[in-house]
């Protein structure tokens, strides 16, 4: 395994793969590597012929400058986990090398899932869209693995790599949990355990309305109703936002029918977290 932080360097060894046939799958991260980042690099493993795992916390998709900052940076810590798991290259420029101070130029998304993707600051996205394209075109890896936790990206960058023909494919894979259910995130470190413990509710909220589904609930309004009630009644938790979509549109939908990405955002304490989960509607 190689650790590159130069753009050139990356730029170079992927050329040289590409033009032998070598199919690259790139495991994108903003760091604090983790069971489900871990699960996406075993996907990436199976499908593809080489692993490059990017380590880049981009500043653009924080809330905060504080939570930029606070943000965990062992990049020797990672290396050594995700070598163990048979990574080929991790790519970890630093923010002077992707974003130099002159940096001006981002893409944006427009006229999509709008209702869905105005739940998050608008600058977010631009800043996930941005950075996911410069490393689409440093990598050029035929597959970006991404994770369902993280609902609206994988809609997102899937029509991004469409409407600009960068002609990777994305693969969606599924949520890692802990025990209790609590998504694995990066964030959960800043969890006090009695926070902890509460974190769980998120995904409580998904297996309810999950259970109402199965028992013939179709109407989306009520699985949100559903999810309110079930987050209000935990004291640490806060709701942020609960939305249930098309998975490819993004469009709200009223009617369950089909598959539905269902998503949840809860605060817990001073901490933001999410999950989604997809749903398939039995036919009637
Ligand atoms: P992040 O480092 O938080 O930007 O996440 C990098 C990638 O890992 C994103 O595609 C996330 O959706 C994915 N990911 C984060 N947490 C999980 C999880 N618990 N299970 C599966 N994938 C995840």
């Amino acid at each position: 395994m190689e650790i590159i932080n130069r753009i050139s360097r990356m730029s170079a060894i992927s050329s040289k793969l590409i033009s032998s046939d070598v199919q690259i799958g790139l495991v994108p991260t903003m760091g604090g590597i983790h069971p489900g980042h871990i699960s996406l690099i075993e996907a990436a493993r199976e499908m593809t012929d080489l692993v490059v795992v990017s380590i880049f916390a981009n500043r653009l998709q924080f809330f905060s400058n504080q939570d930029y900052v606070d943000y965990p940076r062992d990049i020797t810590k990672y290396t050594e986990l995700v070598l163990q798991y048979n990574v080929d290259y991790v790519f970890a420029p630093g923010e002077e090398e992707m974003f130099p101070r002159d940096f001006s130029t981002y893409v944006q998304i427009e006229k999509f899932g709008e209702s869905v993707i105005g739940i998050q600051q608008p600058s977010y996205f631009r800043g996930m869209t941005t950075t996911v394209l410069k490393l689409v075109h440093i990598v050029r890896p035929s597959f970006l693995f991404l994770g369902l936790k993280d609902a609206f990206q994988g809609a997102i960058l899937r029509k991004m790599i469409r409407d600009l023909n960068l002609g990777s494919e994305v693969v969606v894979t599924p949520v890692a949990r802990h025990p209790s259910g609590l998504a694995y995130a990066t964030r959960n470190c800043f969890l006090s355990e009695s926070e902890t413990a509460a974190a769980s509710v998120i995904y409580q909220s998904l297996k309810s309305v999950e259970e109402s589904i199965v028992r013939g609930e179709r109407q989306a309004r009520k699985i949100v109703n559903e999810i309110m009630r079930v987050i209000g009644a935990e004291p640490m938790a806060r709701l942020e936002f609960a939305f249930v979509a098309d998975p490819l549109s993004l469009e709200p939908v009223s009617k369950l029918q089909g598959t539905v990405l269902i998503g949840v955002g809860a605060r817990i304490g001073a901490t933001s977290l999410n999950d989604s989960i997809l749903v398939e509607i039995p036919a009637e």
